[in-house]
Parts: C-alpha cells; structure tokens; sequence
C-alpha cells in the first residue's frame, strides 16, 4: 500500500463519478466504437497537446488513413505535413514507423499486449500503458503529467511531483491503482481528467474537486512548493519555435523550398542552419542539395 492516509477506496470512488458525470465523453476516441488504431493515434497526438487542438487533427487522420496499412502506404512526409502545428512532428514519423511495423508484424492491427506495443517504434511506457487499458481494457499503471500532478497532491501533499519520474513515484502510483479491473480502468482516465479539467497546474479548481476534502495538499493548506526546480515552459526563440517555423514554411510549400526562403525563419542565421540540421538528422526534412529542402517523400 502507498505511503499515505488518504483513503483510497473513497478517492477511486469519487474521482470516478466526477469522470461520469463531468468527463469529456464524447471525444471520439473515448466513444466505445473507436478502434484500436484510433487509441493508439490520440494517444500519440495528445502527449504534451491539449486535447482541443488535438481532435481536429485526429479526425482528420482517421478520415484519411483509417487504419495503420492506409497509413503505412502514405509517404512519410504526407503525415509530417498532416502533422500540422501539434508541435513535436517527430512524432508523426514515429506514426508512420509504428504503422508500418504493424503491417509487417501484426497483421496491420494495433497489437493487444503492452509487451507488443513497447516493441513498436516511438512507442514508451506511457502509450504502451494507456492503450493497452484504453483500447483493450487491461488495466495498466497509466502515468501522464496530469496524473503526476494530482497524486503529488493528493497522496503526498506536495504542490507539484518532482521533475521526472522516479521509481518511489511510480510505485505509489501502482500501489494506489484500484484493485477492481472495470474501477482501474476508469479511474486511469478519471484520473487524468481530473488533472486536466479540475487539478490543473495553475490555479487548481479545489472548490469545485470531489475530493477536496481528501487531498493531502489542500487539507494541508496548499503549502508552496520547496522541491528542486521545476522545467519552464519557455517557447518564444527556441530552437524549438524555429523547427516549428521551418516545417510550416516546408509544409506550407507543398514543394521543394528553396535554402533562401528558409534562412528568414529567424534573426540568428546560426539558429536556423542548427535548426534546419536537426530536422535533416531527425529524417523530418530531406535536402535535395545544400540549397533545397522539403518534407521526405
Ligand atoms: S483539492 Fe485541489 S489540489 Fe487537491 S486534487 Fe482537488 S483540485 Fe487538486
């Protein structure tokens, strides 16, 4: 059992009945007739992007390649330009990677066993995790930042958990998973929602959570958080602000773009060119010569 007092029988309970009553339901790949290959897409896309700007995407996807053959036989750099602006395209090519390999291994279906899924290109615990409870209903420690957040502070009293992941975190996320299948599985998803919607980073909605009265943190008086530095969120002039810029100009082009047309990305000439590199070394763009570029075919 987890380290703490906080009982978890009335926790599991009532997170649960919020996520019936308050969840986002009706998000296509929560319906229960979405396929498998449909979890596993959502999955991928909402790591690290809100939900809103993920559907839009995704239904897009499964419109156009409605299952992993349909995407395996598109051109990599089609899904890198379908990509759009949900930010870390690498994952778009980590897609496409999984897709083909679950043509040549799995019969073009999304496999059912979290040893399996592990095995597919891109894929790490967490995804392994959620589709294996989401699309097939084993229940599996499913351990997102939104997750992270709500049992720091409701079982440990902490504002915020630590910068990664480590061991004592996730077995206290193990250990204070349900016992019930049906119960752990929906809590894996209540939980998270309850971290999304409610137990938010930033102003958490305590006088509107289900169990205010239960969390550690908030009993505890909200003290602040005196952990080891927390990673900001910084964006503006980035190296990762200028790769998004390069791929919508590469994007955008529909074509191969000239070097000349990529150099105004930003002020510092010495960016752009490490930038440009590291999207040619990440296979997202393909050099034609030392002067022309586009999305890999
Ligand atoms: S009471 Fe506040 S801090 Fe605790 S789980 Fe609810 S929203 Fe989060």
């Amino acid at each position: 059992m987890p380290s703490t007092r906080v009982p978890l029988s009335p926790l599991h309970e009532r997170v649960n009945q919020w996520y019936a009553e308050a969840g986002r339901k009706h998000l296509p790949w929560r319906r229960p007739e979405c396929s498998a290959w449909g979890v596993f897409l959502s999955e991928v896309m909402s790591q690290q992007t809100p939900l809103g700007r993920v559907e839009p995407v995704w239904r897009e996807w499964m419109q156009r390649w409605p299952t992993p053959a349909a995407l395996a036989a598109a051109a990599p750099g089609d899904a890198v330009r379908a990509w759009g602006r949900l930010g870390y395209p690498r994952r778009a090519l980590r897609l496409h990677e999984a897709a083909t390999a679950m043509v040549e291994r799995h019969g073009g279906e999304v496999p059912g066993s979290p040893e399996e899924l592990l095995a597919l290109p891109g894929v790490g615990a967490y995804t392994a995790a959620a589709v294996s409870c989401f699309a097939f209903g084993i229940p599996e420690v499913v351990v997102d930042t939104n997750v992270r957040r709500v049992l720091a502070r409701t079982l440990e009293g902490k504002a915020f958990p630590n910068p990664t992941l480590n061991r004592t975190e996730a077995k206290l996320a193990a250990d204070s998973m349900p016992t019930d299948r049906d119960t752990a599985n929906t809590w894996n998803v209540a939980v998270m929602e309850l971290g999304a919607l409610v137990c938010v980073a930033r102003g958490p909605r305590c006088d509107a959570c289900p169990v205010a009265d239960l969390c550690a943190w908030n009993v505890a008086g909200r003290p602040a958080y005196d952990g080891p530095p927390r990673r900001g969120q910084s964006w503006h002039g980035t190296d990762r602000q200028v790769r998004g810029e390069l791929l919508r100009r590469l994007r955008e082009a529909h074509a191969a773009v000239p070097l000349s047309h990529l150099e105004s990305s930003a002020d510092d000439a010495a960016q752009v060119m490490r930038c440009l590199d590291s999207l040619v070394v990440d296979g997202l763009v393909e050099p034609l010569s030392r002067k022309r570029f586009r999305l890999p075919t």
